[in-house]
Formats: C-alpha cells, sequence, structure tokens
C-alpha cells in the first residue's frame, strides 16, 4: 500500500503538470470509486497536497477532491484523455484534452469531493505530518502514554502519526530496537526519542527512492531502492545480526522483525 514516500511522490509528479486546465468532463466505472465526481465539472485545477496518504486536489470555487490511494491506486495525468488503460478507475477531462485519471487495479482507491469548509472535520483525526514540527519526540513520548496498543499497531494508527503503514512501521521499530508486539505506553522515553529519530530517517529515505522509483506513470511505485531490512524478508539473515527474520501476525498484517535485534 502507498505509504507517505509513496503518495508524497504522486503529488510531486501531479504538481509537475501544473498549470491545469478547467474540468470539462468526469468518469467512472464504479460507483463507489468516486462521490460527488460531477460537481468539480467546470471548475480549475488549483494545487495538489497531499495528507498522510490522501491526497487533496484543490479546486476553484473553494473545494478539494479527497483521493485515497488505498492497496494499488496511482493518480497522475495522461495527455489524451481517451487513451486511458482499463485500469483506470475514474478520471477527469480537462479542457485542453489531458486527464488526471485514478488508475487502480485492485479498484479499492477512492475518490470523494467536499466544500473547503469540511476539509478540518474529514482530517480531525489525522495526527501530525512526521515532518512537522508539531511531530516531536515529546508529542510521541505523550502520544504512547495514551495507547493501550502493541507498538507497530500504534504506528500504523494514523491518529498517532500520520503517513505510516505496514512496511516503514515495520523498518522502524527495526531501526529503534523495538519489538513490534511491545506494548507502546511502556516503552521508555529514551526509546520513543530514538523512534521518532528512525522514523524521520526511514522516511526520507523511502521519499528519497520512491521518487527514483515512480517511473512508470501508470501506477503506484513501491520505493524499490530502499534498504529494506525486515520487511518482506521472512528466513533470512538480519542485516545486523544475522539471526533470521520473523513474520508475525498483527492486526490482520503480516509483522516482520529480528527477534535478536527487537527485544
Ligand atoms: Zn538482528
Amino acid at each position: 500500500m502507498p505509504e507517505l514516500p509513496e503518495v508524497e511522490s504522486v503529488v510531486v509528479r501531479l504538481r509537475d503538470a501544473a498549470p491545469w486546465a478547467k474540468i470539462a468532463a468526469c468518469g467512472q466505472f464504479r460507483p463507489t470509486t468516486a462521490r460527488g465526481l460531477k460537481r468539480t465539472v467546470g471548475r480549475a485545477v488549483e494545487a495538489a497536497e497531499r495528507r498522510g496518504k490522501n491526497i487533496i486536489l484543490r479546486l476553484s470555487g473553494e473545494a478539494f477532491l479527497r483521493i485515497h490511494l488505498k492497496m494499488t491506486g496511482g493518480l497522475h495525468v495522461i495527455p489524451d484523455a481517451k487513451l486511458r488503460k482499463s485500469t483506470v478507475r475514474a478520471w477527469l477531462t480537462l479542457d485542453d484534452g489531458r486527464a488526471i485519471v485514478l488508475n487502480d487495479p485492485r479498484a479499492l482507491g477512492r475518490i470523494s469531493f467536499h466544500h473547503a469548509k469540511e476539509e478540518r472535520s474529514l482530517f480531525a483525526d489525522l495526527g501530525p505530518e512526521p515532518f512537522s514540527e508539531e511531530f516531536t519526540p515529546e508529542y510521541l513520548i505523550a502520544a504512547a502514554k495514551r495507547t493501550s496498543k502493541p507498538a507497530k499497531i500504534f504506528l500504523m494508527d494514523q491518529r498517532a502519526v500520520a503517513g505510516l503503514g505496514n512496511i516503514y512501521a515495520a523498518e522502524a521499530l527495526f531501526h529503534a530496537r523495538i519489538h513490534p508486539a511491545a506494548p507502546a505506553r511502556q516503552l521508555s522515553a529514551k526509546k520513543l526519542a530514538v523512534l521518532h529519530r528512525v522514523i524521520r530517517d526511514v522516511l526520507e529515505l523511502a521519499l528519497r527512492s520512491a521518487s527514483a522509483a515512480y517511473e512508470d506513470p501508470g501506477g503506484f511505485a513501491e520505493a524499490e531502492d530502499f534498504p529494506v531490512a525486515v520487511y518482506g524478508r521472512e528466513g533470512e539473515p538480519c542485516p545486523r545480526c544475522a539471526a533470521r527474520v520473523r513474520r508475525v501476525a498483527q492486526g490482520g498484517r503480516s509483522t516482520y522483525y529480528c527477534p535478536k535485534c527487537q527485544k
């Protein structure tokens, strides 16, 4: 699933396609993919932003589209709306002929139309952005004290910190030497301060890698150059101690960790 680095790279590419023309038409294959898409017609696309794993397309007339890419979605601009692939689930045709398309093989991505005044309540539950001033070691320590969740689930909780998912939560815990099942509230302030630092380190590396890996404009690309330590490496040697990486199920997802380094 695209996490902060991948969504950010999608947003950067969208910005490269600016300035955008007005939206002349729109379409979608399934009613579930997009809500209120027709209300975008006649509006201009003014900016592309990211909040957590959400993309915000700002529209003229005090409105915006919220796009969540879910597992396999990618949002990008194609030169001609008629040339869209069969995996494009929703599209906005611009009056210069180009189109902004949601290409999504698994069709789980979602788009919704909102008025600007809804923004605050729409994102009220999202925690701070990892690179914001608000995201301090003190913040993370306080947030950990308030939860009853294990460390990995805590990091994936968008209310605690926005933008982390299965891959980078596992990687950050490895670098902070924290067991994914350790109750977050029992972690020492010192460990949480390290965790705060490595979250930024991991995301920074992944951001660089995601923007380099995003070659196929058809969809979302994993951060392929990212030096993965544990994620997806069950049975392979830990890069630090050579013990075999383990996989456990946590919250319905796979969690990878080194049983020796992460205690
Ligand atoms: Zn290890």
